[in-house]
């Protein structure tokens, strides 16, 4: 069996970090041949929670699970980490502004990314799965200088999956036979799913492109185009308020899973097909370097590659504009804070 791998849990004692712990200690995130040690982070009024947790993770006497540790020390919490999932963050609250909400984020992933620089394993990996993903992830990585940027990261594999999802349905089929779909920007109202390249393999396993089937589905392709503009992208888009509607409760138990996605394809590779994960941009596809936007990239090597030379069409680059400057706001507004 491998070496144990420390793996902490930022938010632990809330409800994503909950349903992710019992996940990561089954040995779903590192394979079943990885011991992890969890550490879980929470803030004062959060440990309570996160000890529950902890009891209960004793209770399933998971053999993979070498220690758990609860604390609401940061350096405690990230020292020889090799995988941070964080997690927890400052949920806008009524009447607060978004400059607050920014500033209220930075007080979290500033020193949290100075505490990571400080004490992280060489081969730390950082996913930010607390909003505002990108930004705060970019307040991380601006605080850990000795880190490269490329291991900090932000979710979109939940938007990514949904979309993945929504497609499987429309074309009937199941979701192992759709492949190539991205998620372009910030993960916000503005994201960008982007099915331009994606494929749908027949019952011979024979890959079509997405777009000639949508048409022959809709019997044209601006009917096609239509779908997507009406239907498919605002539904992926909103999907988390629909859950919260029908649930009663927010979309807990796939955030949790697309977590665990992102990290275990990151560390195991994705193979041929790619994925979506927002990262610090090199400057591909003109979105503005430095910025952590999402892309779809493959992880080979355990390191994150961006899908390059994929055709933009006009529809979607638009979007990817909107969405990149909205990001582009967001991290001016953070800079002027003095948050980078
Ligand atoms: P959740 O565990 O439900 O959510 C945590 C974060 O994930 C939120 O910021 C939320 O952003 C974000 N998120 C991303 N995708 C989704 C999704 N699909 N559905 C729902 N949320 C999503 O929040 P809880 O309030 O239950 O728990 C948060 C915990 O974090 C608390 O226990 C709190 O004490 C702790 N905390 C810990 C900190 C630390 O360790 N230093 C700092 C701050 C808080 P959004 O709400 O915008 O959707």
């Amino acid at each position: 069996s491998g070496e144990p791998q420390t793996i902490t849990v930022t938010g632990a004692g809330g409800q994503i970090g909950y349903a992710m712990l019992f996940r990561i200690a089954s040995g779903a995130l590192l394979g079943p041949d990885v011991p992890v040690r969890l550490r879980l982070l929470e803030i004062p009024q959060g440990l309570r929670s996160a000890q529950g947790a902890a009891l209960e993770l004793g209770d399933c006497a998971f053999g993979l699970l070498d220690s758990i540790e609860v604390t609401d020390d940061p350096a405690r919490a990230f020292d020889g980490a090799n995988i941070a999932l964080l997690v927890g963050s400052r949920p806008r609250g009524p009447g607060m502004e978004r400059g607050d909400l920014l500033a209220a984020n930075g007080a979290i992933f500033g020193p949290q990314g100075a505490a990571l620089n400080a004490g992280a394993a060489d081969d730390i990996r950082v996913a930010v799965v607390g909003n505002p993903a990108n930004t705060n992830a970019l307040i991380a990585a601006a605080h850990a200088p000795d880190i490269p940027g490329e291991r900090f990261t932000a979710l979109t594999r939940l938007d990514h999956n949904r979309a993945v999802g929504q497609l499987a349905l429309r074309l009937g089929v199941p979701v192992s036979r759709i492949s190539g779909v991205s998620i372009w920007g910030n993960h916000s109202a503005t994201q960008v799913p982007d099915i331009n390249h994606a494929t749908v393999a027949d019952e011979h396993g024979v890959w079509h492109p997405v777009p000639e089937r949508l048409a022959e589905v809709f019997g044209s392709a601006p009917a096609a185009e239509q779908w997507l503009a009406g239907e498919f992208i605002p539904r992926v888009a909103k999907r988390g308020a629909e859950i919260i509607e029908v649930r009663g409760s927010s979309s807990v138990g796939s955030a949790a899973a697309a977590a665990i996605d992102h990290v275990r394809d990151w560390v195991a590779g994705t193979g041929a097909d790619h994925t979506s994960v927002a990262l610090a941009s090199d400057g591909s596809y003109a979105v503005p370097q430095g910025l952590v936007s999402s892309f779809p990239a493959r992880s080979v090597g355990g390191q994150w590659h961006i899908v390059q030379g994929l055709s933009i069409t006009p529809a979607v680059q638009l979007r990817i504009d909107a969405s990149v400057a909205e990001l582009v706001a967001e991290r001016d507004a953070v800079a002027a804070l003095g948050l980078l």
